[in-house]
């Protein structure tokens, strides 16, 4: 492992103990082989003034929430050094208390709260100390030789058995430091945990976390190795789109599930021993919170209702059984992680964000577990320890407090014409209620235009069926499946009366409008009848009940696609796919109307612009937005139980009430 020691950039660093401390925290937080997702922390101590003037010792440590890549000084809430040492030499401290006490001690109260692992920050006799759960040295650790590979690596360091963290992990190193002067070790290593290095100086503690790792590293290079197989096979997205319907409804709620079909993810779901060695547990107990224990081991072709999940789920509850004190909830039993036999790794979870945690840490697991294999073993803590972590007070708290769930938080939307207008406003409408959205468009702008959080744009020609189907299965690949589609791409030319329609205008519109729906809908289908309260939204127009003149291909076209939508749901009610019709009418801020129609239309009933643009009953326009707050909640539990609905959104039209 390379030091990223800079000292130009260092030196601007340099103004105080706290701003040092932030540079090399970050270094640690740069490389995901030392930390992961929050799996580390670093603290300094100084003196500071109170709040009077008077001069106090105190300790900066990593606060919760923030992480040590991106860290500033606010990171790091200062507590009173003398009394949190005064807490490791009690006898017990229960979580509450160890939580309050490290709170009372704090000199801001309202900062962030400091690390668990706080208490051991403050007993260790240094200014610097650098904590993390480095893969290369933990490996080492859940080595069945374990103890012995790392008295041989690391003879200048304190070794010590496995604890569970917290207090009584801050009470094992109080004592071992009493009666082994830490300033003889270069470090400390907790087996199946991780590494502490500290000293006087910023540099030298960083440094000597890197020549710990690196002497591991070398280890490992000497006597096994970090090169595993890869493979390259293809994978059925339909049975991807079964195994995440059979892991939302385990956990209850729609979950994403994002492939990792890299050669090495593929690679190590295809070894023949894969079931064997990927459930012996996870590198380090922290992971436990994100992952479980243990992965999902999925056959290549699962059998229909992926049996795989229910055996999962009935592991898990016999393994809650077995190690529940007696007072405990179970949580949910799904799996986080799937080894998809030649598939790859899928991270099921219920946003791109926990994904990407999780599939992180499966990145880092499966080479741990094969690296360990090459050196002797792979042998993870029991897992009862692995139980005491996941259902920890403390830990549970990392993951933040529950808040109620958005109506499609985990949820997958395609929205077609979504550069502008209620195809962009409908985007942001379902990512607001928590759906990962795809827009797309033959636009290429759209692209740039759908950048906000949980939104991508995609190009897409819709009158071209390979287009379609590239764009779909673009989708599935990404997140694992589909559950609601808004069919809203549309072009509208007014003025031309039936007589003098040219064949271009008559075409175009059918094309883009009426066909275009129908294709999109035979390419999602499949995937719909696989999601978890799949809904069909179809974009139509008060035209087709109150047709003016002028319009006739437009109006022929709304027409079909509500036909169309009506036998959709006709067809697709045993699947439970909801297909629903909206008619908006005097939405004026969409790509269709340019100032010339809108002109046109209001001549033709002898009005201005203003008083065209709310001649409806209620007298009012009606703005994209809200036509995309309206399919967001028809797309929602709240119209759960309807399809085949016709819902205007017009402001009240007389003809067609
Ligand atoms: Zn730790």
């Amino acid at each position: 492992m390379k030091s990223l020691w800079d000292d130009k950039v260092a030196a601007t660093f340099s103004d105080d103990d706290l701003a040092m401390r932030v540079y090399t925290s970050r270094l640690l937080g740069s490389s995901d082989d030392l930390v992961m997702h929050g799996g580390g922390n670093t603290s300094v101590k100084a003196s500071t003034r109170d709040f009077f003037g008077n001069e106090l010792d105190v300790l900066y440590v990593k606060g919760s929430g923030w992480d040590l890549k991106t860290i500033e000084k606010p990171g790091f809430p200062a507590i009173k050094l003398k009394e949190t040492c005064m807490l490791a030499e009690l006898e017990t401290l229960s979580d509450p208390d160890m939580t309050r006490q490290l709170r009372a001690l704090m000199l801001d109260p309202t900062a962030p709260s400091p690390s668990v692992e706080a208490i051991l920050h403050a007993i260790l006799p240094a200014k610097f100390i650098d904590h993390t759960h480095t893969d290369a040295i933990v490996t080492l650790s859940n080595n069945p030789k374990g103890e012995d590979i790392l008295a041989e690596i690391f003879p200048d360091c304190l070794v010590l058995p496995y604890i569970m963290p917290g207090f009584i992990l801050s009470r094992q190193v109080n004592e071992a430091i009493k009666q082994n002067d830490p300033s003889q070790y270069k470090g400390i290593i907790l087996m199946h945990h991780g590494v502490f290095t500290y000293s006087e100086d910023a540099k030298v503690a960083y440094e000597n976390m890197i020549e710990l790792v690196t002497r591991a590293e070398e280890y490992i290079g000497a006597h096994g190795t970090a090169e595993h197989p890869t493979a390259q096979c293809e994978v059925d997205l339909l049975d991807l789109a079964r195994i995440r319907k059979a892991v939302s409804e385990a956990r209850g709620c729609a979950q994403l599930a994002m492939l990792d079909q890299t050669p090495d993810a593929q690679g190590f779901a295809s070894l023949p021993k894969v079931a064997d060695i990927a459930t012996r547990g996870p590198i380090t107990p922290d992971h436990v919170i994100r992952t479980k224990r243990i992965p999902a081991i999925i056959d290549t072709k699962p059998a229909e209702g992926v049996p795989e999940i229910a055996q999962f789920v009935a592991d898990y509850k016999a393994y809650f059984e077995a190690n529940n004190p007696g007072d405990l909830q179970i949580l949910d039993p799904a799996p986080r992680v799937g080894i998809w036999r030649s598939g790859g790794s899928i991270a099921f979870g219920s946003s791109e964000k926990e994904c990407n945690i999780i599939a992180d840490i499966a990145r880092h697991t499966r080479w741990a577990i094969q690296t360990g294999e090459s050196i002797g073993g792979w042998e993870a803590l029991p897992e009862k320890d692995i139980f005491e972590l996941e259902y920890w007070v403390l830990e549970q708290a990392k993951l933040g407090k529950s808040s109620t769930p958005k109506p499609h938080q985990g949820k997958i939307a395609i929205v077609t014409g979504a550069n502008s207008g209620i195809g962009k406003a409908t985007c942001e409408a379902l990512a607001a209620d928590g759906a990962v959205v795809v827009g797309l468009d033959v636009n290429p702008e759209v692209v740039a235009q759908l950048t906000g959080s949980g939104m991508t744009g995609m190009v897409c020609d819709l009158t071209d069926s390979a287009s379609i189907n590239a764009a779909v299965e673009q989708v599935v690949t990404r997140y694992g499946g589909l559950d609601i589609v808004v069919c809203n791409a549309g072009i509208f030319k007014s003025g031309e009366r039936i007589e003098d329609h040219t064949e271009q205008t008559w075409d175009q519109t059918l094309a883009i409008n009426l066909t275009a729906t129908q294709r999109f809908l035979t390419a999602t289908i499949p995937y719909l009848k696989l999601g978890i309260n799949a809904s069909i939204l179809v974009v139509g127009s008060r035209n087709f009940a109150a047709p003016g003149p002028g319009a006739a291909a437009y109006s022929v076209s709304k027409a079909g696609i509500t036909q169309l939508a009506r036998v959709a749901a006709l067809e697709l009610a045993a699947d439970g796919v909801r297909v629903n019709v909206v008619h908006p009418d005097a939405v004026f801020d969409t790509a269709l109307w340019t100032q010339e129609a809108l002109a046109q239309s209001a001549a033709r009933y002898g009005l201005t612009i203003e008083e065209y643009k709310s001649k409806n009953l209620l007298g009012r326009e009606i703005r994209s937005t809200d036509v995309a707050r309206l399919l967001s909640t028809v797309a929602s539990d709240v119209f759960v139980a309807t399809s085949g609905a016709q819902i205007p959104i017009d402001g009240g039209n007389d003809r067609v009430i």
